[in-house]
């Protein structure tokens, strides 16, 4: 499948791009219409390198540690300007080192809910694939249920699902889409998947200081996965403006890591990428329509 990135997506234009000293850097594309700007960000995973692209522009899940989630919403990407994103690093990349072939992986965990944008996205990936623009494309999902049947069928090597808590309060709190879909119904249909395709999937937790790391959720959080079927990667999270919620701090985190492997799970704490550029899905977005308004009132 070869789909026609061109003419809308062609025309995406780079408003921003900041490097990281962890070697990341952080694009800011702009859409034709002058309205619209989306992110990627590249970096490197085990020394491979790979970019987190965006499928929406703002997000209705709202999730409260996010800055996306507080953008107003501006609608689906197509499945070009999913696909141009990933040409545009590929490029990127190609003129900053002679050497660079391509991208190994595109993670879709930028901007946006993708399963919410899932046709565009499934479209997106297949030509990245055939195209051979990346080796593989990953996704990552707060658990929009009605859409793990298109799943089924799809070219992503690997699902992560977000899930952040141990119990419906506490998840609703941080995911308010958990009140429509809750753990229960998310692990049954997660188990669905990965036992009718053998998808990898792994769990997400970003760890929160006292909200979701106590001794109690690291039990809950054992009960209510199974080892044989998960791999847990506990996260850091990117700090973001008006928020009480702090990280937990390390010694959490290796609680959990050591309470899991205990256990037979498979566990990795990850470390945020890029904190210093407002790596987290949004802020770079945000903080440039920041200092432009701070420009329109100053001129
Ligand atoms: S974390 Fe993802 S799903 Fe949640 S609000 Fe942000 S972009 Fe949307």
């Amino acid at each position: 499948m070869n789909i026609n990135v061109a003419p809308q997506a062609s025309n995406m234009v780079l408003l921003n791009k900041s490097f990281g000293q962890d070697g990341s850097v952080k694009f800011l594309w702009g859409m034709p219409d002058e309205v619209k700007s989306v992110e990627s960000v590249y970096f490197t995973i085990n020394g491979k390198p790979a970019a987190c692209i965006s499928t929406q522009i703002g997000c209705t899940v709202g999730c409260v540690f996010c800055e996306t989630g507080k953008q107003k919403v501006l609608g689906n990407l197509s499945a070009g300007e999913i696909v141009r994103q990933i040409a545009a690093v590929n490029d990127d990349r190609r003129a900053a080192d002679p050497g660079f072939k391509k991208l190994d992986t595109a993670i879709v965990a930028g901007m946006g809910e993708p399963l919410l944008n899932i046709d565009a996205l499934k479209e997106a990936a297949y030509t990245m694939l055939e195209d051979e623009m990346v080796e593989h494309v990953t996704v990552t999902t707060s658990g929009i249920l009605p859409a793990f049947e298109k799943l089924k069928e799809s070219p992503f090597s690997i699902l992560s699902i977000s899930l952040h808590a141990t119990d419906n309060d506490t998840r609703t709190r941080l995911i308010p889409i958990n009140k429509k879909y809750p753990i229960e119904d998310l692990l049954a249909t997660a188990r669905d998947l990965r036992e009718s395709t053998d998808m990898p999937i792994i769990m997400n937790y970003l760890m929160f200081d006292g909200v979701n790391d106590s001794d109690a959720d690291l039990e809950r959080l054992i009960g209510l996965l199974d080892p044989s079927l998960y791999r847990v990667k506990l996260k850091q999270w990117n700090t973001i403006d008006e928020t009480e919620l702090t990280s937990s701090p390390l010694e959490r985190f290796k609680t959990f890591e050591a309470g899991l492997k205990g256990e037979g799970f498979d566990v990795s704490i990850d470390y945020s990428m890029g904190v210093e550029l407002d790596a987290g899905c949004g802020q770079l977005r945000s903080r440039v329509r920041e200092m432009r308004h701070a420009r329109k009132e100053t001129a």
